[in-house]
């Protein structure tokens, strides 16, 4: 099958919870695919639109997620927007002082936060989509701490945890997260490679 993404990490992710099941995960590039544009208005559309396009050029099963950050304090915001909250082309560390700025007179109880992510398998022959979505609670610190993860992790307190994301092992993290959990859903409900469901 087929997961239409061009991260590294997130291949090496589903490999190693679908190998077990005589899955192989390739990554879209391996067709010379790219992202179409997500244009869609939720996590569940984007990560359908990546995987139809990846389905209809390769006539492969193909896997899509989508994922984000969303803040009670900022009605869901920056949810779909999430990688370009601060604007197109922006970076990570822009991204994090425009959220801080945003939570500039949001006291500490009430800065509750969670990352979602929405994961779709989509098969020839099939128009029905498996779709697996999973949180991660936390909340948004008053300043970043660590140096591990991506995006918005340092200013991500986990939920019950005094780390933000950004502090944890990659390991842990990769174990707990919204991604992790979205991805073991979807392993669960795969049948074995060559048998039909
Ligand atoms: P993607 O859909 O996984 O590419 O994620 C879109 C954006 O959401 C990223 O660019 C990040 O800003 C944010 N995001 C998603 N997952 C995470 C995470 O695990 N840590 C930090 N930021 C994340």
């Amino acid at each position: 099958m087929v997961l239409a993404s061009s991260n590294p990490g997130k291949l090496r992710e589903l490999q190693a919870l679908l190998a077990p099941k005589g899955w192989q995960v390739e990554p879209q590039s391996r067709f010379g695919l790219v992202t179409p544009p997500e244009d869609g208005s939720s996590f569940v559309e984007n990560a359908l639109i990546k995987a139809r396009y990846a389905l209809a050029a390769t006539g492969l099963p193909c896997i899509a997620d989508d994922s984000g950050l969303a803040v009670d304090a900022l009605e869901g915001r920056p949810g779909i927007h999430s990688a370009r909250f601060a604007g197109e082309g922006c970076s990570d560390d822009d991204n994090n002082r425009r959220l801080l700025e945003a939570l500039r007179d949001v006291a500490e109880d009430r800065r509750g936060a969670r990352y979602h992510c929405a994961l779709v398998l989509v098969r020839p022959d099939d128009p029905e989509p498996v779709v697996c979505e999973a949180n991660w609670e936390g909340r948004i610190a008053l300043m970043p701490r660590g140096s591990g993860g991506f995006g918005y992790d340092p200013l991500f307190i986990v939920a019950g945890d005094t780390r933000t994301a950004a502090e944890m092992p990659s390991a842990e993290k990769n174990r707990v997260s919204h991604r992790a959990r979205a991805f073991e859903a979807l392993a669960a409900r795969m049948p074995t490679a060559g048998i039909s469901e």
